[in-house]
């Protein structure tokens, strides 16, 4: 029997309304856009059906500007124009840029920027050309506007890299619901954060970078525990290689630096169809006319295994390296994910399946793995849960609290909770009538507010007055995908509220993480001593208030002798609040507390009185 379907109040019926997430990866030579539709990610192909954008902007004469495939082909004929490899420029400064680069740089506070015919133009600017074509091409293929998207980064990303990465895709008109790591893109795109638990590498070779990542899950969580790799390292290298190998072949080796930079670029892009095709054949051949030199000759994959030896171990180097950083061995490691264009070269995959003693898992095209667990992670931050369930993909690195009364703290959002959330606890008003309270928002591991962090201050006002404790007055903590803290507090009565943004992570490096959890860790016995203590001066005073507050509006109920008792345990109590005995003060708290039993059931019986005074039974 078919079960009728019925839509949560609010939502639209038609499950075609659900909201667009696009995952895009913004790669140093290609990028590409996904989504998931009819519940599968998929990469979302141009008007001719191509998924992969090459990431090369062209300015041209006249302010028009190619992007794409069109601005790759006039790389060679206006190699100052025609922007390739922006990523690298991203967030960096000139001394930072390793990379030789066929167009020209300019140097700028922050970062550099690039001199073209258009202008100087800002490494952002170039990356929103692409981002921009890739949104046009998602609206295209919905037919409607995208409501966010998810955009990777590199692992070793610095802030400046991510920052800059954001600005590009605010310029191009996204709505940017995270960035995350590649590594942690690609294994998602596998499907590995079903598991519980496990360790994984991220192989990533593309075409001008290599990238080494170990993963850990823990409970859906995905946490980087050591990236390594090589800046310079990757596909271009096994051209260059291979272009060279072509030259020496040919005798040609000296005419090597009279090249003209369209020969170089021709002969590039010849050992680079070269080096693909023999990922799908054995040999090849070659034949170009270079500056008026003729070149041919035969490439076959085990002389391609031979010329690019160096380049292939180097990488494996680089993943020893990571595995040591992170104090692993190859047999901790569970699954192995290819990423990138290289690792389709047949002698990539040996050399992987060598190195960990398992295939690796490339049954998802390796271009596109990156981009598809892009997608996955979007389509659910947009609001569209899976059919089984949340992606967890971030944590909060330190808890989050609110300071309450003696300079305690209160814990909200404990450490390693997964983002996006929101967590609320109750407080109340501490004095009989006070109509505001100031809400201090503090980050850390420490009982004592002094030993944490503080992030936030902001005041509700225009509670009504009531006795101390009868205000609820709930606090909500929310972390959104980025990591960005909204703190509220609402009177529930009154529903006053008031609320205040920040941002946790900021300004924290992860050395300070760790020196602020080393300190919790080592100062758990004090920071229990300190908290009993605060806490119990702070029942003291609330004690002593009530009483005094008490005395004051009923105190000719009591016989003089009642009241000589109650003030000599209030001056008891007093005496021992400052004197920093948590027990002692616990302890004559509880005889003021006792010794004003009496006195506060008179007081009871009074207010009855007042109450009932006048009234006829039948009318209560
Ligand atoms: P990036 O992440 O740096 O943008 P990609 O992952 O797109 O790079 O990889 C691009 C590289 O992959 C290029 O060097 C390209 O030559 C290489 N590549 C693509 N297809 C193949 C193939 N079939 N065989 C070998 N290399 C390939
Ligand atoms: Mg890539």
């Amino acid at each position: 029997m078919a079960l009728l379907q019925i839509s949560e109040p609010g939502q639209a019926p038609d499950p075609h309304q659900r909201r667009i997430g696009i995952g895009i990866d913004l790669g140093t030579t290609h990028s590409l856009v996904a989504a998931v539709r009819h519940g599968v990610a998929e990469c979302l192909p141009d008007e001719q059906g191509r998924v992969i954008l090459p990431s090369v902007v062209r300015y041209l004469e006249g302010g028009g500007r190619q992007i794409g495939l069109d601005a790759l082909a006039s790389q060679v004929d206006d190699p100052l124009n025609t922007i390739a490899s922006v990523k690298r420029l991203m967030g960096r400064g000139l001394a930072d840029v390793k990379a030789r680069l066929p167009y020209e740089l300019i140097d700028k506070p922050g970062m550099v920027a690039i001199r073209t015919r258009a202008g100087e133009k800002s490494p952002v600017e170039v990356s929103a050309e692409i981002l921009a074509t890739l949104r046009y091409r998602a609206e295209d293929s919905f037919n409607a506007d995208i409501d966010g998207a998810v955009i990777t980064v590199p692992a070793y990303f610095d802030e400046a890299q991510r920052q800059a990465t954001k600005d590009a895709a605010q310029l191009a008109g996204l709505n940017v619901l995270r960035l995350i790591n590649e590594p942690t893109a690609a294994a998602i795109a596998y499907g590995l954060d079903h598991q519980s638990e496990g360790l994984f590498a991220v192989y990533d070779l593309g075409g001008g970078t290599f990238d080494i990542s170990i993963l850990r899950l823990t409970r859906g969580v995905f946490e980087v525990v050591a990236t390594g790799g090589d800046s310079a390292l990757g596909g271009d290298d096994y051209d260059r290689a291979i272009a060279d190998w072509l030259l020496a072949q040919s005798g040609t080796a000296a005419a090597t630096a009279s090249l003209s930079a369209s020969a170089r670029a021709q002969l590039h892009r010849q050992a680079r169809q070269a080096k693909e095709a023999l990922s799908s054949q054995d040999s090849v051949a070659l034949d170009l006319v270079l500056d008026g030199h003729r070149l041919s000759a035969r490439l076959d994959r085990a002389l391609l295994a031979q010329v690019t030896e160096a380049l292939t171990s180097r990488t494996l180097s680089a993943v020893r390296r990571a595995l040591r950083d992170a104090q692993l061995g190859k047999d901790d490691i569970q699954g192995v994910v290819m990423v990138g264009g290289s690792t389709r070269m047949p002698v990539v995959q040996e050399a992987v399946r060598a190195f960990f003693g398992r295939d690796p898992l490339t049954n998802l095209n390796p271009d596109e793995v990156v981009a598809l667990g892009a997608a996955l992670s979007a389509h659910q931050l947009v609001g569209n849960r899976g059919a089984d369930d949340i992606l967890l993909l971030d944590v909060i690195p330190l808890s989050l609290g609110i300071e309450t009364m003696g300079g305690l703290v209160e814990r909200i959002v404990p450490r390693n909770q997964t983002i996006p959330t929101a967590m609320a606890q109750d407080f109340t008003t501490y004095k009989d009538g006070q109509t505001a309270l100031a809400l201090h928002v503090v980050q850390g591991e420490r009982d004592l507010v002094a030993d944490c962090r503080s992030l936030a201050r902001f005041e509700l006002r225009g509670i009504p007055p009531m006795a101390a404790g009868a205000a609820r007055i709930r606090v909500t903590f929310t972390v959104d995908a980025d990591g960005l803290l909204t703190v509220s507090a609402r009177e529930q009565v009154s529903g006053v509220e008031a609320q205040i943004d920040v941002k946790p992570s900021y300004g924290l490096a992860d050395e300070d993480i760790a020196r602020m959890l080393q300190e919790s860790f080592s100062t758990a016995q004090q920071d229990m001593q300190a908290r009993a203590l605060a806490e119990a001066q702070v029942d003291a005073d609330r004690m002593m208030l009530a009483t005094q507050s008490a005395l004051e509006l009923d105190g000719d109920l009591l016989s003089p002798e009642e009241r000589l008792r109650i003030d000599t345990l209030l001056n008891e109590l007093r005496q021992v609040r400052p004197a920093g005995d948590a027990a002692a003060i616990e302890a004559a708290t509880k005889s003021l507390a006792h010794g004003t039993e009496a006195f506060a059931a008179m007081r009871m019986n009074k207010g009855i009185q007042q109450a009932l005074a006048g009234k006829n039974i039948a009318t209560i």
